[in-house]
């Protein structure tokens, strides 16, 4: 078996392109058919495939999964390298190996669950800023129907191959040249002489008459955002910036739907995102005094892990990270994933580039993103050209350009240092948030047959008691607020007689009812000696059988949410 090592395509110091990405994936599949699959979940209008590795022996065998994604928005890049670091650490669970030193009953419980890995959601987006570093906040595409009015149409205007940052001087520019920094654009204040400055994204305007210059737009000329195109609470474009026609209008966002639709047992959802160094767990639409006390305390337990494995504190994205306060995001993933799919879903901003400026934590999370200041970018400059070879800010080249006159092109490349951690930080941060996330995957519940019991009764008839158990730290349903989604059924069993006969073929199917986990969070009271908050054997649950005459009972017992177990039995 050919070593992982020598198959990694340097996904830990480069961010792979869509080529090598696939590359990556088939090396993995072609040296581990019995435990590695990779299929398409969709294809994109520039024809790529969205890849999605699954990772566990017997792939097809139904039981408690985790899903990762990445690299939804198209300069989220980071998140596909860590998204392979925690699948190639999945494989390596299957090579004998105890990778990263994790303790034995950690590797062991990890061994039983399937890892659903799609590094990168939006292949089209990340080519375009890979190639081009054209502002593409999600899919390179325009659907609209409208297109009347006036915008710009970002890409290369100079015949680099590049689009930068074009900035054009104005005696009404909101932006100047910091003093410390030459080339670095900064708020403009009261005191400042100029000159001044207007930032545009390098590129033309559409329907131009010559005077008006259109705002930019953050969605540039590709309004959706695949992270706002999920159906929970999917809200309209007037309503929901981004949104897109309709929920799931898009192939990568319904390729998901339909995958985690088909796969109830995805129990735990990590979604990456760059920038900012943060988890950003449930409820994204309600105060935490909406959330389901007993989710609360397993996102409890996941911000401890998070604290000590990568130093990211972890917010609601109801409290701490609303871009407008009260004003919920509509149709995005983790809502989706935990709203709708019950999983223990959470999104992770990748990059703790805040924290490396030294900024103070503000009240609350998001404030961090309008918080900068002047003194701030002066830093992060100042860092870019010490420790990130000055790729963030390249110097500005004069150019005339065709509708504006003379601009100057360049200035500010955030893909690596900015959106994205540098190459040499790369290895570090894929290390950190696989510890972080393999914590969280061992959490899955797990059914095991505890006892077989057989009885001889009087007339040639057998008594068979099977003791069911779920000795995971999660309950057969997953969260505890999961229980309540309409496809989170049972645990039942089903009995198969073969060469003997049930007296009763109609207990053939007997529902077993849910099965706790151990597990409780973190700061749920259970471990005050006053009141000990334990559980009865609620792990528990048996079915019997009544059989006449010799042969095997076959039965399997399970539900979609944690997977079946299939033993037979010589009656
Ligand atoms: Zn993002």
């Amino acid at each position: 078996m050919p070593a992982l090592d020598d198959l990694s395509l340097g996904f830990r110091n480069a961010y792979l392109d869509h080529e090598r990405l696939t590359a990556q994936l088939h090396a993995w599949v072609h040296a581990f058919p019995s435990h590695c699959r990779v299929t398409s979940i969709a294809r994109t209008p520039e024809g790529r495939d969205v890849w999605l590795l699954t990772i566990g022996p017997e792939p097809e065998r139904v039981r408690p999964a985790v899903w990762v994604d990445g690299n939804m928005h198209a300069a989220e890049l980071a998140g596909s390298s860590v998204a392979l670091a925690i699948a190639e650490t999945a494989l390596r669970l299957h090579q004998g190996a105890e990778p990263l030193d994790l303790p034995a009953p950690i590797v062991e419980r990890l061994r039983e669950v399937v890892f659903y890995v799609v590094p990168r959601i939006s292949p089209d987006g990340a080519e375009h800023v890979l190639r081009v570093g054209r502002p593409v906040r999600s899919v390179p595409r325009d659907v609209r129907v409208e297109r009347g009015q006036p915008r710009w149409i970002p890409g290369d205007i100079d015949g680099d191959g590049q689009a930068r940052a074009m900035r054009v001087r104005d005696p009404g520019g909101e932006l100047v040249e910091a003093r410390e920094f030459p080339g670095l654009l900064v708020e403009r204040t009261l005191e400042d002489t100029g000159p001044f400055y207007k930032l545009y994204p390098e590129g033309r305007i559409e329907h131009f008459d010559g005077k008006r210059i259109p705002s930019p737009d953050f969605l540039g000329d590709n309004p959706i955002d695949l992270n706002r195109n999920f159906p929970w609470s999917w809200a309209p474009p007037h309503e929901q910036i981004g949104a897109g026609p309709f929920a799931a209008s898009e192939p990568e966002v319904r390729g998901i739907v339909e995958f985690a639709t088909a796969h109830p047992e995805i129990f735990a959802w990590l979604n990456l995102h760059t920038f900012g160094g943060v988890v950003i767990r449930p409820l994204g639409h309600a105060p935490d005094a909406k959330l389901h006390p007993g989710d609360l305390a397993v996102f409890r337990q996941l911000e401890a892990w998070m604290t000590e494995h990568t130093g990211y504190p972890t917010v609601s994205g109801y409290e701490e990270f609303l871009y407008e306060p009260d004003k919920p995001l509509h149709g995005d993933l983790s809502d989706y994933a935990y709203n709708q799919r019950g999983a223990l879903a959470y999104v992770i901003e990748l990059w703790d580039l805040f924290k490396r400026l030294g900024m103070p934590r503000p009240p609350k999370f998001v404030q961090y993103y309008d918080r900068v200041s002047r003194a701030d970018l002066v830093k992060l400059a100042s860092w870019d050209r010490d420790e990130n070879d000055g790729r963030s800010f390249p110097p500005w080249r004069p150019f005339e350009h065709p509708q504006l006159g003379p601009v100057e092109i360049g200035g500010v490349d955030p893909r690596v240092g900015i959106w994205n951690p540098p190459l040499h930080a790369l290895a570090e941060l894929c290390a950190s948030q696989t510890r972080a996330f393999l914590q969280v995957a061992a959490l899955a519940p797990r059914l095991r047959i505890a006892e077989i019991n057989r009885h001889l009764l009087p007339g040639g008839i057998t008594r068979i008691e099977i003791a069911i158990q779920n000795d995971g730290y999660l309950g057969s349903y997953g969260l505890p607020s999961a229980r309540k989604l309409d496809f989170n059924e049972p645990v039942y069993a089903t009995a198969r007689p073969e060469g003997c006969e049930l007296v009763d073929p109609g207990a053939a199917h007997q529902v077993l009812g849910h099965l706790d986990g151990w597990g409780h969070g973190l700061h749920s009271g259970l471990n005050l000696p006053a009141y000990p908050g334990i559980r009865g054997n609620t792990n528990t649950a048996w079915a019997a059988y009544f059989v006449r005459g010799t042969g095997s009972l076959e039965v399997r017992i399970g539900a979609c949410r944690c997977g079946f177990l299939t033993t037979r039995i010589a009656v």
